[in-house]
């Protein structure tokens, strides 16, 4: 007798075979039959009409510290996932030392969009070091399978103290980062991670920590997966990350390397094909390297007081440390807002936000005929620069105006063209992060909803297979990301005719009644983690330690 019974259903095997109608049996987590199955089970679903494919793997998330409170990771059971890569971009709360746990939470706040406030309230501090807080996650159990990086801003923090922000590592610092980062590997991390990208930057506009790292360092600390045998390293590029050094890096430690994030900008259009084709080359050269890419139009809601769209700027960066009064009389400076100007008509290799107005809109303000209108339009009828536009309406509001930033991966032609590219790996969900701006949890139900029913750029099996065998081979998860007998049972069930991410919205659960973003799930009929079906109550999510070599 086995557990659960599935028939009838549009097999997606998660490895790009041609789908088949068929069943699948499950019984003590495990699968155990696919295709006809003669066998009775204790609950039986009918699913005709319905798809049936493994579950989604998120490889890009920020759940470190929302799993403390939050070991339902909501939104992303609803949304298709099973299993979360946590701790990307190196931004994770441990190693850390009590003494440091208020540097580590600051350095998180602007980075990952989440006030101090709901950190304080919501993080367990029963940690120190990476062994110790995979215990506590194990112990503590969730409703996802979830995979930890050893995060580099935090292994320098608790190395360095404040001045990880400060300065590049001593020989000295550099063996102790090594000794932790080979611990952390033993003790089943999935590999390290780390950020040299401008766009990150802690409270008060600090760098994060790992943006002081040298090539030396960063050389150091990658060499230890090689020691360890396992793991993969991430990394989010910054502009002056040369992909030949990322290429020596993977040639050095024998492990995949991961780049992030690479999203197509329309001020230099052909960069991101630059960075994928250079993937290629370097896979051709025998090399392990993939780019992290998004199917999802990265748009940001934002005020001025948090205005994360404009915090890579190099002429928006007197105005980081400044609070209150000053800061607002930063944002009424001419040769402030001149600076920018002058920035924004110059080009760039990467850059979050171009200058593109019309894509820029007013959400939510007191001034009601401004709503819904876009900053170019309100600038033109006001016969106002659009700088100067946006800056009064928000200053007149004290900096409560809510604005919408559509800013990359919105030309679609373009994204096609990315997501079809063999160097690339849909990732950059950044669950966990950033929830007062976007949410793209539900970046697999989109891929299957827009991107292969819309508008068929993906065939389903291939959708189905670049969400799930892909990234598992990729970061080594093993047993997981395809429907076969003898895998773990992660199962997404959905309605192929209507699967989709619905409108954004804002809801206020985060601790002290903060808001975050979610998007509801459509067409999402069952999603099961190692045979459990996810009902907002059960933990049956694994801590993953075990990845292949
Ligand atoms: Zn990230």
């Amino acid at each position: 007798m086995h557990d659960l019974l599935i028939r009838n259903a549009l097999l997606l095997d998660g490895l790009g075979s041609p789908a088949v109608r068929g069943d699948l049996a499950v019984s003590g987590g495990r699968i155990r039959e696919v295709g006809k199955a003669n066998v009775s089970a204790r609950e039986t679903i009918d699913a005709d009409g319905l798809a049936l494919m493994p579950g989604i793997i998120d490889n890009h998330t920020h759940y470190d510290a929302q799993i403390m409170w939050d070991p339902g990771l909501a939104p992303s059971p609803q949304l298709g996932v099973t299993t979360a890569v946590i701790g990307n971009c190196g931004f994770t709360i441990a190693p850390c030392r009590a003494a440091d746990r208020e540097l580590v939470m600051r350095n998180l706040t602007q980075v990952e969009g989440m006030s101090l406030e709901v950190l304080r309230a919501g993080i367990r501090w029963e940690f120190e070091t990476i062994p110790q807080y995979l215990d506590m996650l194990e112990r503590r159990g969730a409703a996802l399978n979830v995979a930890v990086f050893a995060g580099h801003s935090a292994i320098r923090t608790y190395v360095m103290g404040e001045a990880a922000t400060r300065r590049a590592a001593t020989d000295a610092e550099i063996d102790s980062m090594k000794k932790i980062v080979l611990e952390a590997m033993r003790a089943g991390a999935v590999g390290f991670s780390t950020s040299t990208s401008p766009a990150h930057n802690g409270e008060g506009g600090l760098p994060m920590p790992s943006r002081l790292a040298d090539e030396n360092e960063l050389c150091a600390l990658v060499g230890c997966l090689k020691d360890a045998g396992r793991g993969v390293f991430m990394l989010t590029k910054g502009g002056q990350t040369r992909l030949a050094f990322l290429e020596e890096l993977a040639a050095q430690s024998t492990r995949p390397v991961i780049i992030a994030a690479l999203l197509h900008n329309s001020t230099n259009p052909g960069a991101v094909f630059q960075d994928l084709d250079a993937i290629r080359d370097a896979n051709a050269r025998g090399r392990r390297l993939v780019g992290a890419v998004s199917c999802c139009p990265l748009a940001m809601d934002f005020t001025l007081r948090s205005p994360y769209t404009f915090e890579g700027l190099e002429s928006w960066q007197p105005a980081l440390p400044l609070k209150g009064d000053a800061y607002k009389s930063k944002l009424r400076d001419r040769a402030f807002r001149d600076a920018i100007r002058t920035e924004l008509a110059k080009p760039a290799h990467f850059r979050l936000f171009n200058g593109e107005w019309d894509k820029v809109t007013v959400v939510e303000s007191a001034r009601e005929d401004a709503e819904q209108r876009s900053i170019a339009e309100l600038a033109r009828a006001a016969g106002k620069d659009p700088l100067d536009a946006m800056l009064e309406l928000a200053l007149e509001e004290d900096l409560d105006t809510v604005f919408s930033a559509l800013l990359l991966n919105s030309d679609e032609a373009a994204v096609a063209r990315v997501l079809r590219h063999p160097a690339s790996m849909v990732s950059l969900s950044d669950a966990g992060a950033h929830l007062t701006f976007f949410n793209d949890a539900g970046f697999g139900l989109h891929l299957l909803g827009h991107w292969v029913r819309a508008l068929g750029v993906l065939t389903l099996e291939e959708a189905a297979r670049r969400l799930t065998s892909h990234p598992a081979s990729v970061f080594g998860i093993e047993e997981r990301g395809a429907l076969k007998a003898g895998y773990h049972a992660d199962l997404l069930l959905f309605d192929p005719a209507t699967v989709a991410r619905g409108p954004r919205k804002r809801v206020f659960d985060l601790p002290g009644g903060h808001p975050r973003l979610t998007t509801p799930a459509i067409g999402v009929e069952g999603v099961w983690v190692n045979g459990v079906r996810l009902d907002g109550e059960s933990r049956p999510g694994q801590l993953l330690r075990d990845f292949s070599q």
